[in-house]
């Protein structure tokens, strides 16, 4: 055979190849996944959901973002679903959230924007903010006592989006920076919503209370576990309507607006876990995981 007739052959051999392979994989039901996200551009510390669709078998699919696994829950037939966080330290710039079915690995880009802080110089009683040695071994044995507490289970207790425990207006942003009595820093891991003393304070969204009781700072502190590792909680309450094990349903009142722990007046200090990080409460309303 001459040798211009021999590439051509091989050339043929290798096109019919290409071609089968290309109706192979668009054959395939993989190619057809889909990943949609909550918002394109985040904050650090806000939460976003993630739904995933079109996959070969669900059975097989994670997704991680900056290698912290988001629990997926069914959200249908051929759909998954989560809430991921954006970690409160992350910088500015893209980050890719890696969605793994089986052998096939897809990436969906997210944008972190630079948060604006705002700094507040704030007054209280001296032996709050200068702890004693009694005060500080109680707060580091409160720290560790609640480590446990934030568990990802792959059971899904929420339902529906989640709501504002209270209908009143933020006073402190998450993020904020606070100085109190001009020495001592700390950045707010929640956000504080206005509040008369006696206010009905309502469950966000339903889930199982897994801590009610006083705590150093927080006061009164009340814990939900939603499921998949998100956690909503409540400080410096006045007093508990219900305790540790008890399922509560989205919008039941679980305490009373008070000003226990180290507060500067009656007001609710609302926070949001998910994933073992502080997260922005905001951020997760109008999520669900439907
Ligand atoms: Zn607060």
């Amino acid at each position: 055979m001459p040798r211009k007739n021999l590439i051509l052959v091989i050339s043929t051999r290798k096109f019919i190849a290409i071609f089968l392979y290309a109706i192979l994989t668009a054959a395939a039901p993989a190619s057809a996944m889909q990943a949609e996200l909550s918002a394109a551009e985040l904050f650090p510390g806000d939460a976003f959901s993630l739904k995933i669709s079109g996959m070969a078998s669900t059975e097989t699919a994670t997704a991680a973002i900056d290698a912290i696994q988001i629990p997926l829950t069914g959200c249908g037939e051929d759909c998954l679903i989560g809430i991921g966080i954006i970690p409160p330290q992350t910088l500015p710039g893209k980050m890719a959230i890696q969605i793994r079915n089986g052998s096939r690995l897809t990436r969906v880009s997210v944008t972190v924007k630079k948060p604006a802080y705002p700094e507040l110089h704030l007054k209280l009683p001296d032996k709050k903010v200068s702890l004693s040695q009694e005060d500080i071994a109680r707060v580091v044995e409160e720290e560790k006592r609640l480590r446990p507490i934030w568990q990802i289970t792959n059971e899904k207790l929420c339902k529906g989006t989640f709501q504002m425990p209270l209908p009143n207006p933020i006073s402190t942003v998450y993020g904020a920076k606070r100085i109190f009595n001009k020495k001592n820093v700390s950045v707010h891991r929640g956000i504080d919503i206005k509040g008369r003393s006696g206010e009905e304070v309502k469950a966000s969204n339903r889930g199982r209370v897994v801590l009610s009781e006083e705590l150093f700072f927080g006061g009164n502190t009340l814990i939900i576990d939603h499921g998949l590792g998100i956690y909503t909680i409540y400080m410096h309450l006045d007093s508990f309507s219900t305790s540790v094990g008890r399922m509560v349903e989205k919008g039941q009142i679980i305490g009373l607006v008070g000003t226990t722990g180290r507060s500067t007046g009656p007001h609710l200090h609302f926070g949001l876990k998910i994933l073992t990080f502080n997260a922005n409460p905001v951020s997760i309303m109008g999520i669900s995981l439907e």
